[in-house]
């Protein structure tokens, strides 16, 4: 396994993380599944576009509206519940074929990291499975 670390710098964001996936495929691997897992509670992978920006702080910023940082219905001592719920909905981990040893993306497809409640130091786990 790998680990990428991911700096966010912002409360709520999403960061490319493609290349760095990209550039961790093992020489020796042409064809198989790469598997990425976030560790954390507040923070989310996904696969959106990567060639308008505003299509990142666009979700980033209907996120918000969707589910405001304080809720009277939140009894989290925390504080962060819509930080758990966002990522949650975003969800932990992505799967995305190698063919060539490349990434199988689509050519407006990114990988994103999905802060919630930054700015922090995150780590995303790296499996890639060969295909025999
Ligand atoms: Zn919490």
């Amino acid at each position: 396994m790998k680990m990428i670390s991911v700096t966010s710098t912002r409360h709520s964001e999403m960061i490319d993380i493609t290349s760095e996936v990209q550039n961790l495929i093992p020489a020796n691997i042409q064809e198989g599944i790469c598997h990425l897992f976030s560790t954390h509670t507040t923070a989310g992978l996904t696969i959106n576009e990567n060639a308008d920006p505003d299509v990142q702080s666009d979700i980033t910023k209907f996120m918000n509206k969707l589910i405001p940082w304080n809720d009277s219905l939140f009894n989290h001592y925390e504080g962060n519940s819509a930080a758990h719920i966002k990522s949650s909905l975003m969800g932990f981990s992505q799967t995305i074929p190698i063919k060539d040893g490349k990434l199988v993306l689509g050519t407006w497809q990114g990988i994103y990291f999905c802060e919630f409640d930054g700015p922090r130091s995150r780590k995303v786990c790296m499996n890639v499975i060969k295909e025999d």
